[in-house]
C-alpha cells in the first residue's frame, strides 16, 4: 500500500519526520501462533495501540509500518484501515533480522530529514517521550530513549563468572524510539553492512556507535515503556497470552 506524501506538503513544519514502526518479528518467545504485536491489549491489537501514539503526535509527519509478508494485508485492512491511521504512508515488508527490517524502511523513506525507529511491541510509549526525543534528535542528530537501571548490572566472562561491575549511575536500559538524522542512520547502516559489522546488533543506537559517525544522546524514557516479549510481560498487565 502506498500513499503519496501529504503531511509534509501542508508546509507547517520545515523538516520531514518519518516514524518506522517495526512489526515484522515472529515473537517466538511469546509462544503464540499470532505474533505478539498483534495480540490484543485493552481491547485493541498491540500494534494499533502503538500506532495511535505516533498518529496523534505533532512531531511525526508520516509512518511506515513494517511487517512480514504474511501480515501485510492484515495490517492494511485490520489495522490501518480499521483504525483510520491517516499518517501511515505504507505497509512494507521487513527482513530476517530487525536491522534488515529497519533497512527496508530506510530505503522507503528516502528524502526524510529525521526517522524515529520504534518497536511495535512497545505500546506504552507516550506523546511526551516523542516530544523529548524530537527535541534531542534536532540538537544532537542521534537520540535514544532509555531509563536508569534499577538493578546492579554485572559483566560476566564466558564461564559465567563476574568480571566487572559498572557503576550503576552510568548503566541505562535502552528502549525505543531511537531517532536519527536520516542521512546519518542511512550512512551508518551502509558502513556496517559493507564491513560485516551487524553481528549482535540489537538496537539502532549500536549501529551509529559502531559506525563512529556520531555520539548518541540518551533521552529520558519511562519504566512503563516496556517491550512485550514473553507471556510474563502480559501477565504483569493482567492479560493471558492466547492465540
Ligand atoms: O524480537 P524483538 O522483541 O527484539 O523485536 C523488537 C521489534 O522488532 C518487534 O516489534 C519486532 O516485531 C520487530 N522485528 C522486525 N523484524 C525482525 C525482527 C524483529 O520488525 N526481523
Amino acid at each position: 500500500m502506498r500513499f503519496p506524501r501529504c503531511a509534509w506538503a501542508k508546509g507547517k513544519r520545515t523538516a520531514m519526520t518519518t516514524a518506522i514502526v517495526l512489526a515484522a518479528g515472529r515473537g517466538k518467545r511469546m509462544g503464540t501462533d499470532l505474533p505478539k504485536q498483534f495480540l490484543e491489549i485493552g481491547g485493541v491489537p498491540m500494534i494499533a495501540a502503538t500506532l495511535r501514539v505516533f498518529e496523534e503526535s505533532s512531531v511525526i509527519d508520516e509512518i511506515l509500518l513494517v511487517t512480514s509478508p504474511d501480515y501485510v494485508s492484515y495490517c492494511e485492512n485490520e489495522i490501518v484501515a480499521k483504525y483510520g491511521f491517516s499518517k501511515v504512508r505504507g505497509v512494507i515488508t521487513g527482513g530476517k533480522e530487525r536491522y534488515d527490517s529497519v533497512w527496508q524502511a530506510l530505503l522507503a523513506c528516502e528524502g526524510s530529514d529525521y526517522v524515529f525507529i520504534h518497536d511495535g511491541a512497545r505500546p506504552f510509549v507516550t506523546g511526551e517521550i516523542l516530544l523529548r526525543t524530537d527535541a534531542a534528535v534536532r540538537k544532537y542528530k542521534a537520540a535514544a530513549v532509555a531509563v536508569p537501571s534499577k538493578d546492579t548490572v554485572k559483566i560476566a566472562d564466558e564461564n559465567g563468572f563476574v568480571q566487572d561491575t559498572p557503576s550503576r549511575s552510568r548503566v541505562f536500559i535502552m528502549q525505543t524510539p531511537q531517532a536519527f538524522e536520516y542521512d546519518l542512520i542511512r550512512k551508518a547502516n551502509e558502513i556496517l553492512f559493507r564491513d560485516g559489522g551487524m553481528q549482535d546488533v540489537t538496537d539502532d543506537a549500536m549501529i551509529v556507535e559502531r559506525s563512529g559517525l556520531a555520539r548518541v544522546k540518551l533521552v529520558e524514557g519511562s519504566y512503563s515503556n516496556i517491550k512485550i516479549t514473553t507471556p510474563e510481560d502480559l501477565k504483569g498487565l493482567g492479560i493471558k497470552a492466547c492465540n
